[in-house]
């Protein structure tokens, strides 16, 4: 399985027993889909670099996994069921038939979970690292589509899940957190390899959110950009931002870790804000959604993005999120 065989057999062998409906069976230049009536299509594209956004030795099927999955989490976050997603794949030098069948393989275990059907995509060489993107479209409602720009003074800010783990669980892979318990080791290692788009908050979002997007470059960095896009600005709780445990524990032992949680990213979960008259039905319906989401603060009209601590003092932050081009925010 160390072979490498033709670009046409590679695509047989492990792409084409995933075509999806249209495709026919990847044996043509394109596919057709056929929106259903009364929707409005809603369509996101993420790209994952090798030494980037996944290390050289991490498992293909979790690098196919989490390609996928940054993309549902988009759609999610508009409120979107996913339908298709085309997949354009990159193969770094080192790749040989065992990563491409694991990759394959990883693929097809998640567009059957998340019921996503492939339509196609594209194979070639790098020369250099491996590079994926993926293509994803989803449906909404004609007319339903929640953006980032519609934040209005006095709106409630809601978060999905738990902030910061998945940052915390890249630092601990670095070896950069010490003194840290197993347990808490493999949860927030979990949580950057594997993200959980929060599709189960997509209805909620959809129903009810003035505006939404998903947290993927830092939780303060992202609400600035949300706030920024909508003319607003924020002010939130630390006390209420949600933690998970193995989080808490790293912050007990060191609290530098804190800042490094709200604005490292890869969080994967869904920043959305709804206006104060829904708190009571969004709550209710929050109770039925696994991964739940807290109420975090509210939209004010200046336009400063402020995280107050229990002393009721800001926080500062020398970078509120990660640029992907180097900058400073
Ligand atoms: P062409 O070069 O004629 O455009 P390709 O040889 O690139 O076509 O692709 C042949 C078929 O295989 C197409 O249907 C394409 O969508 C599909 N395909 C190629 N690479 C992938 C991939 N990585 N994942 C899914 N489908 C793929
Ligand atoms: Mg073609």
């Amino acid at each position: 399985m160390n072979s490498r065989p033709s670009e046409f057999k590679l695509i047989k062998k492990y792409f084409s027993p995933l075509a999806g409906e249209g495709s026919f069976g990847f044996n043509d230049d394109a596919a057709e889909i056929i929106p259903s009536p009364n929707k409005s299509l809603v369509i996101t594209q993420d790209s994952l670099a090798e030494g980037v956004h996944f290390f050289s030795d991490d498992a293909p099927a979790l690098i196919a996994k989490k390609a996928l999955r940054v993309n549902l989490s988009d759609l999610a976050a508009k409120g979107a069921k996913a339908k298709y997603i085309s997949l354009s794949l990159g193969l770094g030098k080192e790749w040989n038939e065992n990563w491409v069948a694991q990759f394959a393989k990883g693929l097809g275990e998640d567009l059957k979970h998340f019921d996503v059907e492939l339509t196609g995509g594209d194979t070639f060489m790098t020369g250099g690292g491996f590079i994926l993107s993926i293509t994803a479209i989803g449906e909404i409602n004609k007319g339903s589509y929640v953006s980032r720009l519609g934040a209005k003074k006095g709106d409630l800010v809601y978060a999905t899940g738990t902030i910061g783990d998945a940052a915390l669980g890249l630092f601990t892979r670095q070896e950069l957190i010490a003194n840290i318990k197993s347990d808490d080791q493999d949860f927030l290692t979990k949580r950057y390899l594997l993200p959980e788009p929060r599709i189960e908050a997509a209805r909620i979002i959809n129903k009810y959110a003035s505006s939404s997007m998903d947290l993927s470059d830092g939780f303060v960095g992202d609400l600035e950009k949300l706030c920024k896009a909508s003319g607003v600005g924020a002010l939130i709780n630390l006390e209420e931002i949600p933690f998970s445990n193995a989080a808490g524990s790293v912050f007990q032992h060191d609290s530098k870790w804190l800042k490094s949680a709200l604005t490292g990213g890869d969080d994967y979960e869904i920043l959305f804000t709804t206006a104060p008259h829904n708190q009571q039905q969004v709550e209710t319906e929050l109770l039925n959604i696994q991964c739940g989401a807290s109420l975090v603060g509210s939209i004010i009209e200046s336009k400063n993005v402020s995280v107050m601590d229990g002393d009721g003092k800001a926080m500062t932050f020398d970078k509120t999120s990660y640029d992907h081009a180097g900058a400073k925010s």
